[in-house]
């Protein structure tokens, strides 16, 4: 941004700029440490069951409370992290407190899935399905408790793409579910039905935001439906925020529906009372 006064671009544009970077190499300097203390947390959105109304899982949301930066949001977090590799560790982290989660819920007799949010990129990892086996085994998840959301944003090469299936096939074959996240805004959500092992896919909050009153998105909304329900794949809509998108979208056939009008994230110590109401 060119400022006018003066016109001094040395001293007026870079400082946007530095501001931008300083805060990003605090955050990362920060979230190594958080890391290695494990300074982070996990909260848990419920996913409803259309048809019965019943929790089918939960979906894991990290959360990081800074002690120097205050709470930084996984909007601002995860891309850095990607950036920087450290999204690895926070993948870890993550996936390795939900596999308890969902190992404890097995033990106490609930019928509970926990979804995780990986990105597509973790998958250039060759180890990942040997982690993510051992993560289970160790743990006490059976594997088909465990689903994985993913999101994909850019393109990636052939090679890349060759390997990234081939461990979601493996992972597949053992019993992990994978689910399309924020269907309709990546950048090959299409080509990613296709090729992918998809079991169910989330419409993107953005649709269900300007559902109401806007025929156009509630066809497309309509549209991707049967799209997923042509492919036997579960659609599930995220980021519902009131009764009446809520019967809307039950009318129009979601499978799964997940928003702050039914529920907001719950941290560990309260999904044991919102399982017992429910
Ligand atoms: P997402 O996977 O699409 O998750 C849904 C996001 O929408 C969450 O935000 C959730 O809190 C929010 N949300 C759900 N229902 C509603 C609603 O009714 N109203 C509103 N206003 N918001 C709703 P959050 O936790 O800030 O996460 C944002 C994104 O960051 C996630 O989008 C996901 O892509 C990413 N993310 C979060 N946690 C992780 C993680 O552990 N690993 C990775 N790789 N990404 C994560
Ligand atoms: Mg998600
Ligand atoms: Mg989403
Ligand atoms: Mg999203």
């Amino acid at each position: 941004r060119v400022r006018q006064q003066g016109g001094n671009l040395i001293t007026t544009l870079p400082k946007d700029a530095h501001s931008k970077l300083s805060r990003r190499v605090e955050i990362e300097k920060e979230l190594l440490v958080a890391l290695d203390q494990q300074n982070l947390e996990v909260v848990y959105l419920p996913i409803f069951d259309s048809a019965s109304k019943q929790v089918s899982c939960f979906e894991a949301l990290v959360r990081w409370e800074s002690d120097v930066l205050g709470s930084v949001s996984p909007e601002e977090l995860i891309p850095i992290a990607e950036q920087t590799g450290l999204i690895n560790d926070i993948g870890a982290f993550v996936l390795e407190k939900s596999c308890l989660q969902a190992a404890e819920w097995h033990q106490k007799g609930y019928d509970i899935k926990v979804n995780v949010n990986l990105s597509v990129r973790e998958f250039h990892d060759k180890n990942m399905v040997r982690v993510i086996m051992q993560l289970l085994k160790q743990t006490g998840c059976p594997a088909n408790r465990l689903q994985i959301e993913i999101t994909e944003k850019f393109a990636l090469e052939a090679e890349a793409e060759k390997r990234i299936i081939e461990q979601m096939h493996a992972l597949q074959r053992e019993g992990v579910r994978f689910v399309l996240d924020d269907f309709g805004t990546g950048y090959a959500s299409l080509r990613y039905l296709q090729i992918l092992p998809i079991e169910s896919l989330k419409i993107d909050r953005s649709f269900i935001q300007m559902m109401s009153g806007n025929d156009k998105v509630l066809r497309l909304i309509k549209g991707m439906v049967s799209l997923g329900h042509s492919l036997q794949i579960k659609v599930i809509a995220e980021g519902i925020e009131s009764e009446q998108q809520a019967k809307q979208l039950q009318t129009i056939g979601c499978d799964g529906l997940q928003g702050f009008h039914m529920s907001m994230p719950l941290k560990k110590g309260e999904l044991e009372r919102f399982l017992a109401h429910e």
